[in-house]
């Protein structure tokens, strides 16, 4: 669940695009949060402070000076009241109204905003001049003025009745004592009033001051807290981020790093799989480098597995199955083609037919017609229909061949079929990638495989007639008996020995007589089936092993041999000449169970023709045996 969260926020599986964009617009979103903090926080303290500076400190200041006027008025009354002189009483009484005047002008300040000039009344010179703002912001000092404003009226009223009484009292007239001491008692007591209310006034406003200090000193708290919040929830998120994205990224760039290295060093090492942690393009890649290093694995296991193949047919056989099920491809056949005698066959799957392959049947005996074989090049009808003329129309298929080149020539065609649509469907281009993949490992394999044929048989064959030297028959009999008596087959063993051959020799020269002996090798190999084995058993003796042969017919074609060479003329430089040839036959398992021991059972037949007039076949019997033991 957290771990998910953490994907989420550190957008782990989004394209890296994307990943970064977001990224971007989150560190802009935590810039944001944190100007909005700043300017709010400086805008409420800002108009707090000009609260403080604009409004209450002028108004404050004000109010005190209206105090202190009240005051003076108060010690004016007290004097006003001890004083003898005239002349000093009309002084007292003209700095009073001044006074009174002045505190007028405060509270018409205070009251509309404005300026409050406070002069020396004894010098005229200005003690201070400030202004205030009308009271919009602090409507008690309005309502401080509209309650002062009548009794500062009253004392202006006052003041004048208490200086009537006065002079009125300097001039003798002794009945207005008492009504001055009651008019000084009234005016004391409305000044009085006054200051009492100018205080109240003034400690509202100082509990003004306090509520508006207090708050700037909060906002200040509160906007250090919120930035400080902001910046450690913006920086974990940022360390998540930075950490999550560079281990999603470095982890799988590093594994990729050194799995190329290994894979340089020739080392598949399939358990150093780069774990997915990622949707995004490092997990696209990591998955398809895993799925790359794999295939290589399975290719450099293959080539493993074929070098240890014992045939050529294994192998293609291998590779036919690596197209089935490596590389998804279901329709096509292996040829093998062996270009020194311009012949090429189908080796996988195995065709029985030969009217079953795609081509014209007629590439197989004579190689040079199909187009790959002659190029050495691919060749596809998607890039152009009918693009050879061996490849069956009729079928509907679209092909694809590919030539393996084996030591410089083609050594073999691998034909892929494709319906309709041709190989650029259904990602068969992957496919048929793959597939050229396992062909290219194979060849090397092939090419050896197939020197190590050669060369087995050249040591297997004689090099005159080419036919089977007398080591094959000894290499091969074994699973040669065994096979045939699985079967519960029957082998006809002919030995044949050209009669007076010595002659030939004499006469005509060495060489003459070798051309005879390969002329003599070929007409008994066309007198024989192709599985038929035909041994150059000694010098001008042949063994034919006619291979699961019915009762008697050996005896035929033995005849049938024989015949043919004495009907050939055989060319020599002195002309031609015709030539005869003797035969013995035997049969394997019929007249013995030991395959050695009826070879011996045909070579004594062959002397009983020899010895009874040569140029004929004889049958081997017992008696013969009997008789030669004797
Ligand atoms: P027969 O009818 O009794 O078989 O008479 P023959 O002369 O054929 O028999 P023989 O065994 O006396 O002679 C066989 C000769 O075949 C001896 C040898 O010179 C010759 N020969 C054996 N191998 C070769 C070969 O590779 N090339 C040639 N030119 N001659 C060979
Ligand atoms: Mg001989
Ligand atoms: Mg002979």
């Amino acid at each position: 669940m957290f771990k998910k969260f953490i994907r989420i926020i550190t957008f782990v599986d989004l394209p890296i695009r994307k990943k970064f964009m977001l990224f971007s617009i989150g560190v802009l979103f935590w810039f944001i949060v944190m100007f909005v903090i700043s300017i709010s926080a400086n805008l409420d303290i800002d108009k707090k402070t000009n609260m403080i500076v604009k409004n209450i400190v002028p108004v404050d200041r004000t109010v005190q000076k209206i105090t202190r006027k009240l005051q003076s008025l108060s010690i004016d009354a007290v004097e006003i009241a001890n004083i003898n002189d005239y002349n000093e009483l009309d002084q007292k009484i003209t700095a009073s109204n001044a006074r009174i005047l002045d505190i007028k002008s405060f509270l018409t300040a205070l009251h509309l905003g404005g300026q409050v000039n406070d002069i020396n009344r004894e010098n005229g010179e200005l003690i201070e001049s400030f202004s205030v703002s009308a009271p919009r912001d602090l409507p008690a000092a309005a309502e401080y003025a509209e309650r002062l404003e009548p009794l500062v009226n009253n004392i202006s009223l006052n003041l004048q009745t208490v200086a009537d009484l006065k002079k009125d009292t300097l001039n003798k007239n002794a009945q207005n004592l008492a009504q001055l001491t009651e008019s000084l008692a009234g005016y004391m007591k409305i000044l009085a009033s006054a200051i009492s209310l100018s205080n109240t006034f003034s400690t509202s406003i100082s509990k003004s001051y306090l509520h508006n200090s207090d708050q700037i000193r909060y906002a200040t708290t509160f906007t250090f807290y919120t930035f400080t919040g902001v910046m450690v929830i913006a920086t974990v998120l940022l360390l998540v981020f930075t950490i999550s994205i560079t281990h999603a990224i470095e982890i799988p760039v590093k594994s990729i790093i050194g799995q190329i290295r290994s894979l340089g060093a020739g080392k598949v090492d399939l358990t150093n799989h780069i774990v997915v942690r990622s949707k995004d393009e490092i997990g696209v890649l990591s998955r398809d480098f895993n799925t790359l290093t794999e295939e290589i694995h399975e290719i450099v296991t293959f080539k493993k597995v074929i070098e240890e193949d014992y045939s050529l047919d294994d192998v293609y056989a291998r590779l036919g199955k690596a197209f089935h099920e490596k590389c998804g491809l279901d329709q096509f056949i292996i040829y093998e083609v062996w270009g020194s005698k311009n012949k090429m066959n189908p080796v996988y799957p195995i065709i029985l037919n030969e009217k079953e392959i795609y081509c014209n049947e007629e590439i197989l005996t004579n190689c040079e017609q199909c187009k790959v074989n002659k190029t050495g090049h691919t060749i596809a009808s998607d890039t152009y229909t009918e693009i050879c003329k061996q490849f069956k129309p009729e079928l509907q298929k679209k092909h694809l061949c590919i030539p393996m080149i084996i030591g410089g020539s083609t050594g073999g065609v691998v034909q892929f079929l494709f319906d309709e649509g041709g190989y650029s469907e259904n990602g068969n281009n992957k496919k048929l990638f793959r597939a050229e993949q396992y062909i290219k490992e194979s060849l090397s394999v092939i090419e050896a495989k197939r020197l190590t044929n050669t060369l087995r048989e050249s040591a297997l064959k004689d090099s005159l007639t080419g036919l089977y030297n007398r080591r094959f028959l000894q290499e091969y009999t074994e699973t040669l008996v065994a096979g045939v008596l699985r079967r519960g087959k029957n082998v006809g063993l002919i030995m044949c020995d050209l009669d007076f051959f010595k002659q030939v020799n004499d006469t005509h020269g060495h060489n003459v007589g070798d051309t005879i002996l390969k002329e003599t090798s070929d007409i008994i190999k066309k007198c024989v089936r192709s599985a038929d084995m035909v041994i150059r058993f000694g010098g001008e003796e042949f063994l034919v092993l006619l291979l699961e042969i019915k009762k008697d017919e050996a005896m035929k074609i033995a005849e049938k041999i024989r015949k043919a060479l004495a009907g050939t003329k055989l060319k020599t430089p002195d002309g031609t000449i015709t030539k005869t040839i003797s035969l013995g036959i035997s049969e394997f398992p019929h007249d013995t169970d030991s395959f050695w021991q009826s070879i011996k059972f045909a070579d004594v037949a062959l002397y009983k023709a020899k010895e009874t007039g040569r140029n004929k076949s004889v049958r081997f019997t017992e008696e013969m045996w009997a008789k030669d033991q004797f």
